[in-house]
């Protein structure tokens, strides 16, 4: 998965990743889906394991245009998660009380704490994205945020939180269907706000916006992928991939009991 990481500092042009890749992966969607099921059951397990030691705290960052996905792989990837030890904070356009604040403030507090994973559904990303496309703050504001922001994740990461950040990346041709179908499904519509045609105009500066965000904040201690998500059983093998890989990596155990239980009977 080393394919969809983010060098630091590399230049991003988003038109030329091919949202549709599904790299190495012979098989198709139904090999994918049972794949997708077998990294679940690891990612079960490894949270369980996480929790119980109570160590490390893991933050997982999803940004997406509109119908990217976001939703859906927070239902398939955490799917049967234990939801004792796993959140999901979600950012919308800030409150009042979040404005009179620094952009960073709402974010830090709902981050993980000892043994816990969070998934971010958007982030403090949204304040270089839908604010620089939007001029909420101008532009020498937003401009300072690049930094603010991997200083930010920066301490996070020196105070022991894992962070991945994923940008689930899809066309403006696969948004339209995706919009389509929500547009053709009752039960969608309330997904769907007018808005978010205004939005979809604007797609090319979103896309520029990206790009800079993805090429200024990625780094060793907080990288970006970005996650191929035309196909939607692709983009959750990534992530369920990159996902239990850096979990194994942490090296977990079962903490010792804190009595000895070696010669323990039960009547
Ligand atoms: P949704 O995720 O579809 O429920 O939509 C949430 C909306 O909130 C999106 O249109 C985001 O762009 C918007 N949003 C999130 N964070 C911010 C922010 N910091 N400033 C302005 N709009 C934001
Ligand atoms: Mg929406």
């Amino acid at each position: 998965m080393k394919q969809y990481l983010v060098k630091p500092g590399s230049k991003i042009n988003l038109s030329k990743i091919d949202p549709n890749d599904t790299g190495d992966f012979k098989g198709g969607k139904e090999k994918g889906l049972l794949e997708v099921e077998k990294l679940n059951a690891k990612l079960e397990e490894l949270q369980e394991l996480l929790f119980a030691e109570g160590k490390h705290k893991i933050l997982i960052v999803l940004q997406a245009m509109d119908t990217g996905g976001k939703d859906g792989v927070i239902r398939r990837v955490f799917d049967g998660v234990n939801p004792q030890g796993v959140r999901v904070a979600a950012f919308k356009v800030p409150t009042e009380e979040e404005l009179a604040h620094d952009y960073l403030w709402r974010v830090h507090k709902v981050v993980p704490g000892k043994g816990e994973i969070v998934i971010f559904n958007r982030s403090h990303y949204e304040d270089v994205l839908v604010v620089r496309v939007h001029n909420i703050v101008p532009r020498a504001t937003w401009k300072q945020r690049y930094e603010q922001i991997n200083a930010f994740e920066r301490h996070l990461a020196e105070t022991g939180t894992t962070i991945l950040k994923f940008y689930l990346h899809i066309d403006r041709d696969e948004q339209k269907e995706r919009l389509q179908a929500r547009l053709d499904d009752p039960a969608k519509h309330w997904k769907f706000r007018l808005g978010d045609l205004e939005e979809r105009k604007l797609w090319p500066d979103y896309m520029k916006a990206y790009e800079d965000a993805l090429s200024k904040t990625s780094t060793e201690h907080a990288p970006w992928y970005i996650v191929p998500a035309n196909r939607k059983w692709y983009r959750d093998l990534v992530i369920s991939t990159v996902l239990v890989d850096t979990l194994k990596k942490l090296d977990m155990k079962y903490p010792a009991p804190e009595d000895d239980l070696t010669n323990v009977v039960i009547e």
